[in-house]
């Protein structure tokens, strides 16, 4: 028989959250399956309370707590189907750590996702934002995601298209708290060429020859790579990028080229897509610290909780680094994590 889950009272997120910003939910569960997360839902519905769905936290700003339930996602579950001469599906279940879980594909030779190695969070999150890192996005190899649709309480299966990805977006970002993702299904193979194109890696791997390398040690070069150059949230606490490189038109790229002649920027189908790090950093800020928040002095992109910042700390320096990259450069910067909750009150 399935015992009603567990929904807790006035639960501290401060470790729940890369930011480790303190913040506390009024209610707390931790799901293990569709139907856990439907008894949740069912619950929270009738009694009237909002709902956050909750990963592993890496993508999200506690500007304070959260008066509903907090879902956290912890279905587990890896398995591979449809497995052929070739190639195979592999099944995550939403609560899977995304990076284990690249680990466990390339370990047993299949390409697709060894790119997104060292990506923090759970596979169920990697399709809202569409994950993507050193010339590789999810919705590459995503076959389908299997997601509860909030509005007709049913499970629904979307298939690539239907999941509309694109940079850093897709159909549950643009439909927020419609979808929660369950199970997600991506197709790998043992022969797609391995994706080595981008600088880092090139030069990390010197003049290995592609057909010797493996997909385990294209995992193993992207996460020596990352952690010469990104700050592990364990240790300085953060949310990866947080702020999307802006895309502009053509005609208001050449204008700033014109001003900026070294601007760094990479032609796009449409458009031209700007190094927000870039933007960033020759407005001052990379390195810059007060007393609880900063700037990563590595990545302008980054930025870091270093003593105890609350999440209203990382907005206020964010909306600051944002006027002043409008001010200079006219470009305004679009936030990569979601905001939560409401301004802490005895925390600071
Ligand atoms: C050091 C560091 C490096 C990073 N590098 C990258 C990078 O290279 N590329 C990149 O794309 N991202 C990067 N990120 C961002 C982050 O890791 C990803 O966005 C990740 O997919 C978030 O997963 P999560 O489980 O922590 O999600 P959370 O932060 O818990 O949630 C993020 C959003 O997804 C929603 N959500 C979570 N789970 C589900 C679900 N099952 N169904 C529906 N909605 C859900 C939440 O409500 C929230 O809106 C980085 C973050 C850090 C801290």
């Amino acid at each position: 028989m399935t015992q009603f889950p567990d929904i807790r009272e006035n639960i501290e997120l401060v470790g729940l959250n890369t930011l480790h910003v303190p913040a506390r939910a009024r209610f707390f569960v931790e799901v293990r399956s569709a139907e856990e997360l439907v008894q949740s839902l069912d619950w929270a519905a009738a009694e009237n309370y909002e709902v956050l769905i909750l990963g592993g936290g890496s993508n999200l700003v506690f500007a304070g707590d959260f008066a509903g339930l907090v879902v956290r996602l912890a279905i587990p579950g890896r398995r591979w189907e449809h497995i052929e001469d070739q190639s195979a599906t592999l099944v995550l279940g939403a609560g899977e750590s995304w990076h284990e879980s690249v680990l466990y594909a390339a370990g047993a030779g299949y390409r697709g996702i060894e790119n997104l190695a060292l990506i923090p969070g759970t596979a169920g999150a990697a399709p809202v934002q569409n994950i993507g890192a050193y010339g590789v996005e999810l919705c590459d190899c995503l076959e389908s995601v299997t997601a509860l649709d909030r509005k007709t309480s049913e499970l629904v299966v979307l298939n690539n298209a239907e999941c509309r990805f694109a940079y850093r977006d897709s159909l549950f970002k643009q439909t927020p708290g419609r979808y929660v993702i369950t199970e997600i299904r991506l197709g790998l193979s043992r022969s797609r060429p391995l994706v080595l194109g981008y600088r880092d890696l090139q030069e990390y791997l010197g003049d290995t020859p592609d057909c010797d390398l493996n997909p385990l040690q294209v995992a193993e070069a992207i996460m020596a790579i990352r952690r010469r150059k990104l700050p592990d949230p364990a240790i300085l606490p953060n949310v990866g990028s947080f702020f999307k490189n802006p895309v502009v038109d053509v005609g208001s790229f050449e204008s700033l080229r014109e001003r900026h002649p070294d601007i760094v920027a990479y032609p796009q189908k449409q458009g031209v897509k700007l190094a927000a790090a870039w933007l960033i950093d020759q407005s001052g800020w990379k390195g810059f610290r007060n007393a609880r928040v900063g700037v990563h002095n590595r990545q302008a992109l980054v930025l870091i909780n270093h003593s105890e910042g609350v999440g209203t700390d990382i907005l206020e320096l964010a909306a600051t680094i944002r006027e002043s990259v409008v001010k200079r450069f006219g470009v305004t910067l679009e936030m990569e994590p979601g905001i939560v909750g409401e301004p802490v009150t005895g925390h600071s």
